[in-house]
């Protein structure tokens, strides 16, 4: 058989199993309402937790920098790449994290790569939570280093993968996202930090969901916790309404990133005008208590009014909402379902969650009005009364 017919084939698989996927597109802005086929939705899956995509201030700075800075940066950053507009970004959003310094990168998907293949290697092992998202997977798959996969959020567990591997290894990493993607439950942030101390190992933790949400002025689950980790990920494509992402750490870990990770060497470096949008948003980040009241508000509703309805609704704090369905297939109907009646949810399917526990994965935003999320649990009612 062919290249062409083989993949042909694997793509008619993936149909087979219920698992192709076929986003809609959105035509237009993103917001609380967005038009998909020249239809005005109600979504209810974004990252974009504040409402910030978008905002009047961000755009001012985006379009500013546009006309001072010009569009692209013109090469990777260790070329001629390394604008004032980076650097004053990674000045402030160390800051804001607590930590002494921060390396851009033009995703967290490039910024968790590129970090753990610069830190650890094969005589290294990392240990990182089931539920980790799959950039720090391909991170560790990409790093050689041995990997040990410890129970979702178990600490037992992580310690006796630490007391029987840690001996043998070089460097030791525990890596846990803060705010699960999939699963809107929390790290035990606490716990991880005591362990990583008492075995003399690093500790990761990816913000991405969290940051701008949790703790004070929105700086992520570890300030809220008190926990210093080693390196802190915060991406800027959630709750900054932007895209792109840092690594926040030591002057030592940061310098070593901006030498070792590949993602950061040989890639062009994100454009000013992002670096200057991730200011702006930052400042909004940091003056949004009202806006994460709301955001609050709306996901504990969420939460409550669909456990009402019998749905499966695991316990999570924050605005993701997991509905777990269990068979791909119908996890997929219920999001056409919910869209056909005009509210947008994305099915998750595996590989993203494990097979079997397919799932609608709701998400609130400070800026849903309450009448909006009636509309939204009224639809779910309908579609749960139908069977
Ligand atoms: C979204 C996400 C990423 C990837 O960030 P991008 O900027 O979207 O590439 C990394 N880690 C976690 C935990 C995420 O949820």
């Amino acid at each position: 058989m062919g290249f062409q017919s083989q993949i042909h084939e694997a793509l008619t698989a993936l149909e087979r199993a219920g698992l192709r996927r076929s986003p809609p597109t959105i035509e237009g802005p993103q917001g609380p309402l967005v038009r998909i086929a020249g239809r005005t939705v109600l979504c209810f899956c974004s990252n974009n937790y504040l409402g910030l995509a978008g905002h009047p201030e961000i755009r001012r700075a985006a379009q500013a920098a546009l006309d001072e800075e010009g569009a692209g940066a013109g090469a990777s950053r260790l070329i001629s790449g390394t604008m004032t507009a980076h650097r004053e970004a990674e000045a402030a959003l160390a800051g804001f994290v607590g930590q002494s310094d921060a390396v851009l990168f033009s995703s967290g998907y490039a910024a968790n790569v590129g970090a753990l293949q610069a830190l650890v290697g094969p005589e290294d092992s990392v240990f990182s939570d089931a539920l980790n998202h799959a950039s720090l997977i391909d991170g560790c798959r990409l790093s050689r280093a041995e990997i040990h996969v410890y129970r979702h959020a178990d600490l037992e567990h992580l310690e006796a993968l630490l007391a029987s591997h840690r001996p043998k290894a070089r460097r030791a990493l525990v890596l846990t996202d803060s705010l699960f993607s999939m699963d809107g439950d929390v790290a035990p942030l606490r716990g991880l930090a005591e362990l990583t101390r008492r075995y003399d190992a690093g500790l990761m933790v990816d913000e991405a969901h969290a940051l701008g949400v949790f703790g004070p002025e929105g700086r992520g689950l570890a300030a809220a916790e008190g926990v210093q980790p080693d390196l802190l990920v915060g991406t800027l494509g959630k709750s900054f309404g932007l895209a792109g992402a840092f690594v926040a750490a030591s002057e030592t870990m940061v310098t070593f990133l901006r030498n070792r990770a590949r993602s950061f060497v040989y890639s062009t470096a994100p454009p000013p005008m992002l670096a200057r949008a991730a200011l702006a948003a930052l400042s909004l980040v940091q003056d949004a208590d009202d806006r994460r009241a709301r955001l609050f508000r709306h996901a504990a509703r969420i939460r409550r009014e669909l456990r009402d309805l019998g749905l499966d609704v695991p316990p999570g704090t924050g605005p993701i909402v997991p509905v777990i369905i269990g068979e791909n297939r119908r996890a997929m109907q219920f999001s056409e379902a919910l869209l056909d009646r005009g509210v947008f949810v994305q099915g998750i399917r595996p590989p993203t969650v494990a097979p079997g526990s397919a799932r609608l994965r709701l998400t609130a935003m400070a800026t849903h009005e309450e009448t909006q999320i009636d509309r939204a649990i009224e639809v779910f009612t309908e579609i749960v009364r139908e069977g």
